[in-house]
């Protein structure tokens, strides 16, 4: 091994991102017993926190930032967790084993964590610049968009994904007036069937949002009134106090990229979460990795992804060899609905609906062998939270299932748990 490349003796673990993944990752490394130095950086201002409810009770002020800690400040200090935050990594040089911060001081690292996840999409037409068009990914981003939900404020949002539909709902529960244009022929792209996305779009509209959907924002223009107007191709002019960019995110590369790792759409890392330098793991949103489930690579953005690669990576730092197994799991929140997808319904050969009532459907995804490989679900949360909890129960089983049963709202989906159990 070459003399540099040979981890200093006092060289401690080292994650670059101290949002939702690196935070859990560092709890990790201590819990699965590194008694050394564990240092996390992290370019916001504020300590590890989980970004779920920044576009739902945040906005309505519920939910404060102690709710959203990974651990308390007091936490971190007894873990032993160093964490140097409001600060950013510029270069990690391979060679050395060490990583330069913007101040240009140095850490050495034995194993390192890439946890640097994503930034928000911006929109690039003329006049995005303007301070109230805002986008949403860190808390400072929230607060800033709070303010300007107040009763009667017209808020327009960019984009039909979960994101610009959960700050539609917060926006419309605060009373203002919402309009919401998605450039796409329907919301959600292809995140849901069809099917799927016409109820979200019916309750919204029914909670009083304007939806637009294959309308492409060309400006925006601040009006004599103070106003905003954003225009869109085919002429139209939409009026806001505020517009929220809901846009998507993109992975945040340049680090990796700049080191020679190989990126792709994301970090590109084996199913150990180790990136092509053996000493360098990358997890959470902005990581690459194999479906334990098809082989082929997918990127995650979410929470359970976030919350259970990290763990993985700890203890692979640490030089288990524990591959990452888990099944994608998603939800979303909005009014009193929720939306939750499970396994890889794009892998499906064919879908089965059931509709338990009250405006819910939950479908279920089939392999070619008939195995049960994805599933989704929207409705009421007090109508199909039990259901979507079983469905995703089925599908880490990862069972074959009779699709006259799984269409029939008259048979529980609790027997078909009891009887996975029992074959198991
Ligand atoms: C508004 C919102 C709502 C969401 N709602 C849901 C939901 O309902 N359900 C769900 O399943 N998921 C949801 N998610 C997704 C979930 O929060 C993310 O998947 C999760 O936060 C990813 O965690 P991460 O640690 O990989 O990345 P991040 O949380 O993005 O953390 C990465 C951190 O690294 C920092 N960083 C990056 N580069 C550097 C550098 N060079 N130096 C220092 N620091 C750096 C970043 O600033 C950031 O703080 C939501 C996300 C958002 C934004």
């Amino acid at each position: 091994m070459d003399a540099l490349a040979t981890p200093s003796a006092h060289a401690g673990m080292v994650i670059i991102g101290a949002g939702h993944c690196g935070g859990r990752a560092a709890l990790a490394l201590r819990n699965l017993g590194w008694t050394g130095a564990i240092t996390v950086i992290g370019d916001e201002p504020l300590a590890p926190y989980e970004r779920p409810p920044l576009s739902k009770s945040v906005l309505s002020g519920e939910t404060g930032m102690d709710a959203m800690q990974l651990a308390a400040v007091d936490a971190w200090h007894e873990a032993g967790v160093t964490l140097r935050l409001g600060c950013r990594v510029n270069a990690i040089d391979r060679a050395a084993r060490s990583i330069t911060l913007d101040d240009g001081g140095t850490i050495a690292y034995r194993s390192l964590l890439l946890a640097t996840g994503g930034a928000a999409r911006t929109l690039s037409i003329p006049g995005a610049q303007h301070p109230r068009v805002l986008s949403l990914r860190t808390h400072a981003d929230a607060l800033a968009l709070r303010d300007h939900l107040r009763p009667g404020a017209r808020v327009v949002l960019v984009g039909g994904g979960f994101i610009g539909l959960e700050v539609a709902a917060s926006a419309r529960e605060a009373g203002c007036d919402v309009e919401l244009v998605e450039g796409a022929p329907r919301l959600l792209g292809r995140a849901v069937p069809e099917s799927v996305a016409s109820l979200v779009q019916a309750l919204h509209q029914a909670r009083g949002t304007r939806i637009r959907c294959g309308a492409q924002p060309v400006e925006i223009v601040q009006r004599d009134d103070g106003r905003l107007a954003l225009l869109l191709a085919d002429g139209s002019t939409l009026v806001a106090d505020v517009i929220v960019a809901g846009i998507g995110m993109a992975p945040r590369l340049e680090l990796a990229r700049a080191c020679g790792l190989d990126v792709e759409h994301g970090i590109v890392v084996d199913r150990h979460l180790q990136t092509s330098d053996a000493a360098i793991f990358a997890a959470g949103d902005v990581c690459q990795f194999p479906s334990s489930l098809s082989g082929l690579a997918m990127r995650q953005e979410t929470w359970h992804n976030a919350e259970t690669q990290a763990c993985v990576a700890a203890a692979n730092m640490l030089g288990a060899a524990s591959a990452y197994g888990e099944s994608p799991w998603f939800w979303s929140d909005q009014y009193d609905h929720t939306l939750q997808v499970s396994g890889e319904p794009a892998l499906a050969a064919s879908c089965v609906s059931r509709v338990p009532g009250e405006g819910a459907l939950l479908l279920f995804f089939l392999g070619r062998d008939g195995v049960l490989v994805g599933a989704s679900g929207f409705g009421p949360a007090s109508v199909v939270t039990r259901d979507l909890k079983i469905m995703r129960k089925l599908v880490e089983g990862r069972v074959r299932l009779d699709p006259a049963v799984l269409a029939d709202a008259a048979q529980p989906l609790k027997k078909l748990l009891s009887m996975m159990k029992e074959a198991a």
